[in-house]
């Protein structure tokens, strides 16, 4: 299933087309339909299942134009900077679309968000505390709300939102759709949805995928894209037990380059999956890789989200994502009823700051294996791997003042090595000998 196979509008699926999401995730799938339908919906879904575009879709999709002032969406949440992130996907989804929009959060100008407020808006997206104060200032009207959000109500209730949002709700209109997303559903959610919600309908998705500690994390420190092709087609060919490989590439680019490099091997046994690639191509390619037709479909992350596979035997990270959250999410893809999921990751050296800030998010460390014998190193760099070694920007802490020794210290013994430059290597370098031409 696509968002085309959703009832969306022309300007929404352009933008999801911009945005290259083509697969709905299990969220918004379930969620399309009964949000659509107007009756109140108690979404029981975590950060990272897609949730947000899972009820901002179908209010969207109501949304006709007008010039009214008055909003006809509200969405509360309980950070400013959630406020902002939502307002982001919202001016994503309706870059085609005559849909205004507005975030209301303490901290920012409140005469900067009362002044777009008077010039009118369909959504506002708003922190309940400041919200409730322009209510009150007399400079905004909720009368024509008939939409309510309300994200992350465990985490409202946690920090004691609960007086002002019955405080909001007394100044909606009774009639209204009430849409709820919470990750847990304490008492104290339960407690406000009975209080306040008309039989709501549930929907539920578990989190996504296998958890962490059911997955055997391995890594191999490899220099660059061709000796991690040369390692992929080494250990497709040794180990046998690889039979159902989700294998993560961060670009198309880089997936288009690695496909043709690994279909020359192993001929009929690959697919190719990525938002360039034509609608039946797409399918093929899952369907081919979900009924084991193909051993192993080489995808990116966006295009990976919305698919439905199951039994992936091992999820193989060809690069190591910049975004730890993104490395949760591709690892959980792997694991079977009976089996432990494998997740192997191949870093470069410009890639094992974002393998540091992953082990740390994480609280453990993924084991480096050694690098198999045979496998033939490369010493060709492609323009990308050239620039200098990156790291995280959620890793990189600035060193302590105190400790440190300015910036005109000695460099240690260890670093004063000069680079050679052009991936050429030291002749006395004893590892030279394996280091040749790519076989590609
Ligand atoms: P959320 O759970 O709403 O915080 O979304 C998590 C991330 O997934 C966000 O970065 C979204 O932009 C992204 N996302 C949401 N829906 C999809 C989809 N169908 N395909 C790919 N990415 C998505």
């Amino acid at each position: 299933m696509t968002f085309e196979d959703l009832n969306l509008n022309k300007p929404l699926l352009q933008a999801l087309t911009d945005l290259d999401f083509v697969y709905p995730t299990p969220i918004q799938k379930q969620a399309f339909p009964v949000i659509m339908s107007g009756r109140d919906v108690v979404g029981i879904a975590q950060t990272g299942t897609g949730k947000t575009f899972a009820y901002l879709l179908p209010i969207l999709r109501q949304l006709t134009f007008s010039d009214q002032i008055e909003p006809r969406a509200l969405i509360v949440v309980p950070t400013r900077e959630l406020v902002v992130q939502i307002e982001g996907e919202i001016k994503k989804l309706t870059k085609y679309s005559y849909i205004r929009s507005a975030g209301v959060y303490g901290g920012g100008n409140i005469n900067t968000q009362k002044q777009t407020l008077y010039e009118g808006v369909d959504i506002v997206v708003a922190t309940p505390g400041r919200l409730l104060d322009i209510v009150l200032h007399g400079a905004l009207r909720l009368h024509s709300v008939q939409k309510f959000v309300i994200d992350e109500v465990d985490e409202m209730l946690n920090l004691g939102f609960r007086t002002q949002l019955r405080n909001l709700m007394d100044v909606l209109p009774a009639r209204r759709q009430n849409i709820m997303f919470s990750a847990t559903l304490t008492s104290d959610v339960e407690a406000l949805i009975n209080d306040t919600f008309n039989t709501p309908d549930k929907i539920e998705v578990t989190p996504h995928g296998t958890p962490i500690e059911k997955i055997i994390q391995k890594s191999f420190h490899v220099p660059n894209f061709f000796t991690k092709a040369n390692l992929l087609e080494l250990l497709l060919k040794t180990d046998n037990e690889m039979n159902k490989v989700l294998v993560f590439v961060k670009t198309k680019r880089m997936a288009d380059r690695l496909f043709e490099i690994i279909a020359n091997k192993f001929p009929d046994q690959i697919g190719l999956i990525h938002s360039d690639r034509t609608q039946s191509s797409r399918l093929h390619a899952v369907q081919n890789f979900d009924n084991g037709t193909h051993r192993v479909l080489i995808a990116t992350d966006v295009i990976a989200r919305g698919l439905d596979i199951t039994d992936v035997s091992h999820v193989l990270n060809f690069d190591t994502p910049d975004e730890s959250a993104d490395y949760i999410h591709r690892i959980g893809r792997t694991g079977r009823a009976d089996k432990d999921g494998i997740a192997i990751t191949f870093s470069t050296s410009q890639e094992r700051g974002y393998k540091a800030a992953i082990e740390e998010l994480m609280n453990r460390t993924i084991d480096v294996e050694k690098l198999p014998e045979d496998l033939v190193v490369s010493t060709v760099f492609l323009e990308e791997e050239k620039g200098p070694v990156l790291f995280d920007k959620h890793y990189l802490k600035a060193p302590s003042i105190k400790n440190s020794k300015g910036a005109f210290h000695e460099k240690k013994e260890s670093n004063k090595k000069v680079n050679s430059g052009s991936g050429k290597r030291d002749s006395k370098n004893p590892k030279k000998k394996k280091y040749q031409r790519p076989k590609y």
